[in-house]
């Protein structure tokens, strides 16, 4: 049955953070527009951003070794580290203001302090981290952050770590105790709930299915109602694809040149969890390690605290793998379905320069539970079997592009804002830093798609955002009170929370 709708304001596709952040950015910035969401599953928050399915890692770069490089001249660049950190500050901004504004409750129940340590083996390992602390720590963004190489002091910062440690190689971390952890799932699902409460028509078990650009502009968007089969066709001004690993498949379906000759290589995850509670009291910090030689850069190993469902656990990973899907509930058939003709070339060429890399996670995916036991045993040489079990997690679809530097088919680690040349529809593609970095990534798509609303926008912006338009990197006074006052309201400031 076909059913035509009136025009709405806006539609957002999925009901990910990423949705859910724009559409609260909207009723802010104009209460009276209307918006629809469209979600295949049943409820908030089920894929990627569910707080099972990705690392919850506050990204600021105080403990991502990949976010600093070593020159050939032997110094740090600390540049992409910089970015990172300050996308984060425009995330607490603007969190900090939901609380005051009482539109989101209890900050605990989706951000909690945790240190954030790197932590390496080996000389030449020890020896980088060091000249990395030390450029870090003077730059006012890190202040606090620590370094030891003494084993009697790493002892006490991280005593499941150096348990039973019997190697005599050097061995170094970092430790900054201004880290979060983010339960992304929960924050999705609390701001749902805030847009559902300001009349957003939010429809699960809705798939969105294709699209049709109307002569004045707008888009059509065909649905279908999952539960009877039903497709419904929606009009929209503007339309937001937040549909995560299923964001591809239908930026292609929309048609505009922008969509074209990009390809997506999806990176499977698994992550090992702690069942026993006391071995989980043991720990309290995000550790994260250096890459495998050969490994991609979300395959950092890490052994995280985290706060799920009001309980403290611990998990470590995500070991990376390889799958044909493009969501956890996706199909096999979504990496060849999203093979076009304005993208093969792109694709096979990806396909022939990132042999490595498949095979790599090939080899991965094919790891005995026993074999992921002994990496876990690289950060606790005495964990037991029994005290951990496999789940997994999301799937992270990486981007694949012909670029100027890389060449044709060329995989990109970041995150993607393609927007029409109209800026009536946008499509978030890739996976990292990821949902850290909403905030940043949602203002881009309001100066890319809106910028004619951009000045009348601006003084409510400031008042979400305090630092909006500024450069908290030439402000470091600005950057200290901003990261004041949202440590206050976000309730960070405590040295350590008991959260059993
Ligand atoms: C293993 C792993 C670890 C990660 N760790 C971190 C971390 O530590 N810190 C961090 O900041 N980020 C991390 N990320 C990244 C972060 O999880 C994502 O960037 C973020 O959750 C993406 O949000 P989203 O809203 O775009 O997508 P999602 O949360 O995946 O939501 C997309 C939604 O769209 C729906 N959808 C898809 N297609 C359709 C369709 N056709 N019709 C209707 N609905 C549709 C899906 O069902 C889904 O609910 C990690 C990701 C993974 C996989």
């Amino acid at each position: 049955m076909d059913n035509i709708e009136k025009v709405t304001d806006v539609i957002l596709i999925g009901a990910g953070i990423m949705s859910a952040t724009l559409g609260a950015l909207l009723k802010e910035l104009v209460p009276e527009w209307e918006i629809k969401v469209f979600e295949k599953l049943g409820d908030s928050g089920e894929e990627s951003s569910n707080e099972w399915n990705n690392a919850g890692t506050g990204h600021s770069a105080l403990c991502e070794l990949n976010y600093t490089t070593e020159k050939s001249d032997g110094s740090i660049d600390i540049s992409k580290a910089i970015v990172i950190n300050e996308q984060f500050q425009l995330s607490r901004q603007f969190w900090s203001f939901l609380v005051k504004s009482n539109l989101l409750r209890n900050p605990k129940d989706f951000i909690m302090p945790i240190p954030h340590m790197s932590l390496v083996q080996g000389e030449k390992n020890v020896a980088f981290l060091k000249k990395r602390f030390e450029v870090l720590s003077n730059h006012p963004m890190f202040q606090g952050m620590e370094f030891s190489d003494d084993p009697d002091q790493l002892k006490e910062w991280i005593p499941l770590i150096m348990e039973g440690r019997t190697s005599e190689e050097p061995i170094a971390a970092t430790k900054i105790d201004s880290g979060t952890d983010v339960n992304f799932g929960a924050l999705t699902r609390m701001l749902f709930d805030h847009l559902k409460s300001k009349d957003v028509e939010i429809n699960y078990n809705h798939s969105v299915e294709d699209f049709k650009r109307l002569s004045d502009g707008s888009w059509e968007v065909k649905v279908q109602d999952i539960a009877n089969g039903t497709i419904e066709n929606h009009m929209a001004k503007f339309v937001f694809i937040g549909g995560g690993g299923g964001s591809l498949p239908l930026l292609q379906k929309t048609g505009i040149p922008e969509s074209k000759h990009i390809g997506g290589f999806p990176v499977s995850g698994l992550f090992m969890v702690c069942s026993n509670p006391e071995v989980v009291e043991q720990h309290h910090a995000k550790v994260y390690g250096k890459a495998k030689i050969g490994a991609p850069p979300m395959s950092v190993p890490h052994l995280d605290t985290r706060y799920i469902d009001n309980k403290r656990t611990l998990l470590f990973g995500p070991f990376a793998g390889f799958s044909p899907k493009f969501l956890k509930t996706g199909s096999n058939f979504d990496l060849i379905g999203s093979v076009k003709p304005d993208n093969v070339l792109t694709m096979l060429a990806a396909g022939v320069k990132e042999m490595a890399l498949t095979k790599y996670l090939i080899q991965q995916v094919m790891l005995s539970n026993e074999e992921r036991m002994e990496e876990l045993r690289e950060f606790i040489p005495n964990a037991k079997s029994e005290d951990w079990e496999v789940m997994s997690a999301g799937q992270r679809v990486q981007i694949i592009k012909d670029t100027e530097s890389g060449g044709k088919g060329t995989l990109q680690f970041g995150t993607e804002l393609i927007t029409s040349a109209d800026g009536s529809i946008a499509a978030l593609l890739g996976a990292s830093p990821g949902a850290s970095t909403v905030v940043h990534v949602m203002l881009e798509l309001l100066n890319k798609c809106f910028p004619q609303h951009m000045k009348e926008w601006e003084p409510k912006i400031k008042e979400m955002i305090p630092s909006y338009g500024l450069s908290l990197v030439e402000n470091p006074e600005l950057y200290k009170e901003i990261h004041d006052s949202t440590s206050q309201t976000l309730g960070l400031s405590e040295k350590e929370t008991v959260y059993l």
